[in-house]
């Protein structure tokens, strides 16, 4: 009997594993710069939170959820997305009570029941982050932006950004019943139609040709904003620019979610085949009431970890290995290795990354290792060289070995390592 890993999932392995932790830090690292602390929920919350928090009519909460009935016969779902539990967690905690905006980001594991297929899995991964209990254009401005800083600091060149303003309890209202009217004289199969009454904003998002065919001279919302949104979504649009930042207007861009009011955006890369999105995110000022919370108009995104990672593979980013140890140490014989080992641990505690040859398997295995650990220096202790109270430097890419006396080694690595 033999194992396998679900489908829809799959196992970060060496050395490619690397570059997720590198996303993950580099993904949340300009939010963290910007005042955003860490916040970590449980990954599986009561259903009810999902199905009120993300909406009985999206694909999430129809047919994707994973939920099960706890042995205490509660009905538990492990988390599709990120934010409603942020939103819970606030206001179970009543953050709410202090400085506004409360900015939080998150990392971890997220689980859909989707169709399975490249870039699109059944447990992934984000980064999140949100900014909760304040109606600031600026806000959405400075979200938008530290994503994007997030995806450059990568090297990713292509990631494109789709801005758009869904309206607010205000305006929403007589834009839906005019897209409504529109929907209804389309010609859609049933679930469609069913789609148009229940949540018709959804309708602009199916991806079929043939209604996007349909859809062409569909009702925009752009044109039905309120004053309001109007000079918010102004405002967002200034300030992006200002920023450097281009972006295109897709006045169609709605989102899978049903939380979303004002604000919506996705970024986008095209390099990922049948999906495209990288991350995505919005303004959300009806969510907090939905569950139960207090009025707190707020704003966040969700950045897709293992789709960025290829992403960055389809931009010829990952052609280099991830992590480098830096030395890999060579004992020649017992005592050279009993002579080793406490050099290791403190070259370690000095800040080089080191490994050493195991199983003694040998000079000639161990210098393969040493080529295949990617290190920039062989340090070869053998038996002359202990005689000597020195050790063998040799520079693995240009061959060129010089003896060190035992003494300097941490301190000339260390300069070596830093030029
Ligand atoms: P899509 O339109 O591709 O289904 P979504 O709108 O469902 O995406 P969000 O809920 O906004 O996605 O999640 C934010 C990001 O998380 C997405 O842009 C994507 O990068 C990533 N993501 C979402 N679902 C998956 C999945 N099943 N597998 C891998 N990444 C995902
Ligand atoms: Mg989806």
């Amino acid at each position: 009997m033999s194992f396998q890993a679900p489908k829809g999932t799959f196992d970060w392995m060496p050395p490619r594993s690397e570059w997720a932790l590198i996303v993950r830090d580099a993904l949340s690292a300009p939010a963290r710069r910007a005042g955003y602390e860490y916040i970590e929920t449980p990954a599986f919350e009561d259903t009810g939170l999902f199905s009120r928090g993300v909406g009985e009519s999206t694909d999430i909460v129809s047919k994707e959820m994973y939920t099960f009935q706890s042995r205490g016969g509660q009905s538990l779902t492990l988390r599709p997305e990120g934010t409603a539990s942020v939103v819970r967690a606030v206001i179970e905690h009543g953050l709410y009570g202090g400085a506004l905006p409360i900015k939080l980001w998150y990392s971890g594991s997220y689980f859909r029941y989707e169709k399975a297929q490249a870039g699109r899995y059944r447990h992934f991964s984000q980064v999140g982050a949100e900014a909760l209990g304040a109606e600031d254009p600026a806000l959405d401005a400075e979200l938008i932006v530290l994503a994007a800083d997030g995806y450059a600091s990568l090297g990713l060149k292509n990631v494109r950004l789709l801005l758009n303003s869904l309206g607010c309890k205000e305006c929403r209202p007589a834009y839906r019943a005019a897209l409504q009217d529109f929907l209804r004289g389309l010609d859609l199969d049933d679930a469609t139609r069913q789609r148009i009454e229940i949540n018709p904003l959804r309708v602009l998002d199916d991806k079929r040709p043939e209604v996007q065919a349909q859809l062409v001279n569909a009702p925009l919302v752009t044109d039905h904003l309120c004053g309001a949104c109007k000079a918010y979504h102004e405002e967002v649009r200034g300030l992006l620019t200002s920023a450097g930042l281009t972006y295109t207007d897709d006045p169609k861009l709605v989102r899978g979610l049903d939380y979303y009011t004002r604000t919506t955006f996705e970024f986008l890369h095209d390099g990922l085949g049948a999906q495209s999105a990288v991350g995505g995110g919005g303004r959300y000022d009806g969510l907090s009431e939905m569950i139960g919370g207090p009025p707190l108009p707020s704003v966040g995104w969700a950045l897709g970890v293992d789709r960025t990672v290829l992403a960055m593979e389809a931009e010829g980013l990952l052609a280099e290995r991830a992590r480098h140890i830096d030395v890999f140490a060579i004992p020649l014989g017992e005592e050279a290795k009993r002579r080793i080992f406490p050099l290791v641990g403190k070259l370690r505690r000095a800040g080089v990354s080191v490994d050493m040859a195991f199983g003694g398997r040998g000079v000639k295995g161990a210098m393969k290792a040493a080529d295949r650990s990617g290190a920039r220096y062989a340090l070869i202790l053998g038996e002359r060289d202990l005689e000597a109270e020195a050790v063998q430097l040799k520079d693995l890419a240009s061959g060129e070995q010089t003896a060190v006396p035992l003494a300097e080694i941490v301190a000339t690595l260390k300069e070596k390592l830093t030029t």
